[in-house]
């Protein structure tokens, strides 16, 4: 089989999805925890023409000054740190005034959009681990997104997950090494909303916040190119980004190339990557990682592993490059995100 070495993008790239650092909570305090350091992501970037690599989990409060003032702040030319939402306020009373001053803040802070992990809809409870589960659309976060809007903060928001998540994990199961690493995934049973309602929930907050502009994470719904492009049809403040979800990208490589060339200017290039994130290794950062995205984006080599692994972490099955031309390749790998970063051209 045809094998492409794609050492380096064709075009400079800004990674939108990454997890450089997460908020953990150690001795009852919550503290910036760094999965790697500048020098060691720095040269990676530059052998594999990243330009900018936008750390989604910046956290929030002193979290997210710790995550600016380690990444953004000396090197405001590569790194760019989100915020995110401070769920465990959820219960205080005057919640959503205090979480859309909270943008605000975040901006003065410097950080550059608001990440939203698909704790919202899935994990986050009313009494944040008790009680029933709080629904994307819920009001009480109607002043933040407003808030990200009318700032120019991009709302990046991962809802949902692959249909397997939501189907018992049995040997009928396409996914099911995957769900077997990652129990906490399985959404099948229980009190959890159907993939269809959480989508549904996510649609009426796009729909209700038109100046607010939305990268869907994840493609949204990557299994359903149909369903993400009547989406798009919809909602013009929508955008899509497809970090690890090459795999379903990569099977479907027709409807894909189709997807992309019709909205070649709502995609965005994103990883998900983890420096060091071995239990995820679809998404571990590394030069490999990167080089089979762009193997993906910019060959059309056939059935290839779409994850730096020796087993196909998400299911058993290989992917199909989708050759984009120059001019979609550049818009994806950084034109699209730029504009919605604000960059100065
Ligand atoms: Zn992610």
């Amino acid at each position: 089989m045809e094998e492409t070495q794609v050492p380096r993008a064709r075009f400079p790239v800004i990674d939108f999805h990454t997890h450089l650092s997460w908020s953990a909570r150690r001795r009852q305090v919550t503290e910036a925890h760094n999965n790697a350091t500048p020098e060691e992501v720095l040269p990676i970037m530059d052998r594999k023409n990243v330009r900018v690599m936008v750390n989604l989990t910046g956290g929030y409060g002193r979290v997210l000054e710790q995550t600016i003032d380690y990444w953004q702040k000396p090197h405001p030319e590569r790194f760019i740190v989100f915020t995110e939402p401070w769920f465990e306020k959820i219960t205080e009373p005057g919640y959503p005034q205090f979480q859309a001053d909270q943008i605000a803040r975040a901006q003065a802070l410097g950080a550059r959009g608001l990440k939203l992990l698909k704790t919202l809809g899935l994990y986050l409870r009313e009494q944040v681990t008790s009680g029933p589960l709080v629904k994307i659309d819920d009001r009480r976060f109607d002043p933040m997104w407003e808030a990200a809007g009318a700032h120019r903060m991009p709302v990046a928001i991962h809802t949902s997950d692959p249909e397997a998540f939501f189907l018992p994990t049995d040997r009928f199961n396409e996914r099911y090494e995957e769900l077997s690493a990652h129990p906490d995934w399985s959404f099948y049973g229980k009190d959890y909303p159907s993939n269809q309602e959480l989508q549904e929930a996510r649609n009426r907050v796009m729909a209700r916040h038109p100046r607010t502009q939305f990268v869907v994470l994840h493609v949204g719904d990557s299994e359903n190119l149909p369903y993400v492009s009547g989406l798009l049809d919809r909602y013009p403040n929508m955008h899509v980004e497809i970090g690890a979800r090459i795999g379903e990208l990569g099977r479907q490589p027709r409807a894909s190339r189709k997807f992309f060339d019709k909205y070649q200017d709502r995609v965005l290039f994103g990883t998900d990557a983890v420096p060091r994130g071995d239990d995820t290794p679809q998404q571990v950062f590394g030069e490999r990682l990167y080089e089979i995205y762009y193997r993906f984006l910019e060959t059309e080599d056939e059935y290839f592993d779409y994850a730096p692994a020796p087993k196909p972490p998400q299911g058993r099955w290989r992917i199909y490059g989708i050759g984009l031309p120059e001019k979609i390749l550049r818009k994806v790998y950084y034109e699209n995100a730029a504009r919605l970063l604000n960059f100065k051209s």
